[in-house]
């Protein structure tokens, strides 16, 4: 009861400090919040990332829990998924008002929990109530397809829920995927098991309390906390379990592939990984464009530090301009992006190794740190937290693990190219195809060399710009299938076509 009073940063670090010891986060099933069956459960502990004091709690659902759980959505699914689309709008539409009237509540735990800035976890949380919002409204105006066949037979698309949905989710932006799945899944009729990441699980929480509060019914959505290893891989193997949407990192997504291999029917959707090309060509950097450059390249490197799964961390520019871009870039990047103003901290301690890890990398390979170094980070981190500045590397080899692997931080790389092909060359030369932003007044190159990126998603000009219904999702490593609007129906239904004999 008292997190629903912590609407403020203030009030949540006193509620923090005044507990004797770390709150442990239930799940939530069947409509009631649990703690574990086993008394030999185990418990995770999670980290507050800007002290790198212990925040809470997660207890880590075993297989048989998570049975049961499925169990109760399997039995919510008989009901829910005849229930009439009108109310099911209405259950999202209840839900999106609620988080509204939560929505500095839920962002001042998203900032703690994941390190992220309140002003970030805010526009984070406002997307989590789109998500509610958007599918209220589209399941209203869903659309089938029929036609005639040379008056023989009427044809037409018949759609019914998929069934029981695992959905899992990562730590970058906690609320805002796990909603993204949520959302969808229950708008089409089905019901959900999900598992957020375990280094970020309050919102997960607060999400299954305010569930409660909406009168959500029982079982529709059960939410279970855990590990990859233990709880999500039991979650994404389970038989009773009909398809899987996760969103993480390209090897979990490999793994839950390979376990479920033999479940053929069992429908997958996997939003991956990616390490993403910014293309800089020299009309960009014209007096009139230059402002709009720098910052749409700098939000696309640093943005939420970097962890964003679409961030651009490879930054090509064309050679004329190439040294006026690094020497304008590097300063505009130092007075934007200040550690605990407006940039926050990283989401772990073993996510600040792993990119401490590269730096140290960087280093070895006598790439040129144009702003950020190592020592640097050392001395902030040992204040408590795990900071890590905004770093600008050049001279970096084309073939350096530095260029290739997805650090998920706020590391950017910056070469040159020599013409266009050359671009196009670079930005696909990668095992990912997530995203890719494109920089040039050029109207014709934009769309010449947009239709060439192998990247599920192009933005020229712009960097982050969505719109529910859009599809989204990534080529090559970076997954497959698409989600949004009617990308979530292929999701989340399965479909028979009807010829009904004239
Ligand atoms: P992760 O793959 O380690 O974990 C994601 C989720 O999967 C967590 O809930 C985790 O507990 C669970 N998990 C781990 N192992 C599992 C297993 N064997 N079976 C089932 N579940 C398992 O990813 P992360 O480190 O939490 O997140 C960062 C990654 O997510 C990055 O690679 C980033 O690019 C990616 N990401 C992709 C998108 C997208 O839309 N494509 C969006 C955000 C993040």
């Amino acid at each position: 009861d008292e997190i629903w009073t912590c609407d403020t940063l203030e009030k949540a670090n006193l509620f923090i400090k005044s507990l004797s010891s770390p709150a442990s986060l239930a799940n939530y099933v069947a409509g009631e919040l649990e703690l574990p069956s086993s008394p030999q459960t185990r418990f995770i502990d999670s980290f507050d990332p800007k002290t790198g004091n212990l925040l809470y709690k997660v207890l880590c659902t075993q297989e048989a829990d998570i049975e049961t759980a499925i169990g109760h959505a399997r039995t919510a699914f008989k009901t829910w998924s005849k229930t009439p689309r009108v109310e099911r709008s209405r259950h999202l539409r209840r839900i999106s008002e609620l988080l509204e009237d939560h929505r500095e509540l839920f962002a001042v735990w998203e900032s703690i929990d994941q390190g992220k800035t309140i002003d970030r976890a805010r526009v984070e949380v406002d997307r989590a109530i789109s998500n509610f919002s958007y599918f209220s409204t589209y399941i209203l105006h869903e659309q089938t397809a029929a036609r005639m066949i040379d008056g023989v037979a009427l044809t037409y698309e018949h759609r019914s829920p998929a069934g029981v949905f695992a959905l899992i989710s990562p730590w970058n932006m906690p609320l805002y995927l796990l909603t993204w799945k949520i959302a969808p899944c229950i708008a089409f009729g089905c019901t959900a098991v999900a598992k957020p990441s375990e280094i970020t699980s309050m919102t997960a929480y607060l999400l299954g309390v305010l569930l409660r509060k909406a009168g959500l019914p029982p079982g529709v959505v059960n939410i279970v906390l855990g590990d990859g290893p233990t709880t999500g891989a039991a979650l994404a193997a389970s038989p009773s379990i009909d398809g899987v949407s996760f969103t993480g990192g390209t090897q979990t997504g490999i793994a839950i592939r390979r376990n479920t291999a033999h479940q053929i029917r069992k429908h997958l959707s996997l939003e991956l990984g990616g390490k993403n090309p910014t293309l800089v060509f020299a009309d960009a950097m014209q007096p009139e464009s230059r402002e709009r450059t720098l910052r749409i390249a700098a939000s696309a490197a640093f943005e939420n530090q970097g962890e964003i799964c679409l961030c651009g961390s490879r930054i090509y520019v064309e050679r004329a301009v190439y040294k006026l871009f690094v020497a304008e870039f590097a300063p505009y990047v130092a007075t934007k992006y200040i550690l605990g103003k407006t940039m926050g901290a990283v989401a772990s301690l073993q996510h600040y190794q792993k990119i401490r890890g590269y730096l140290d990398l960087a280093a070895r390979e006598k790439a040129t740190f144009v702003i950020g170094s190592v020592p640097a980070v050392m001395d902030k981190h040992d204040q408590g937290g795990y900071w890590i500045q905004p770093t600008i590397l050049t001279d970096v080899s084309k073939d350096s693990a530095l260029q290739k692997d997805e650090i998920f931080g706020p590391v950017v790389t910056i070469s040159p190219f020599e013409d266009e092909d050359d671009a196009i060359r670079l930005a696909n030369d990668s095992e990912y195809g997530l995203a890719a932003v494109l920089l040039t007044n050029d109207a014709a190159r934009l769309r010449r060399v947009g239709e060439q990126m192998m990247a599920g998603l192009v933005w020229a000009n712009c960097w982050l710009v969505r719109e529910l219904g859009t599809p989204f999702g990534g080529m090559k490593n970076s997954g497959t299938g698409r989600e949004g609007g009617e990308y979530s129906r292929d999701v989340f239904t399965v479909m028979r076509t009807l010829h009904l004999g004239t």
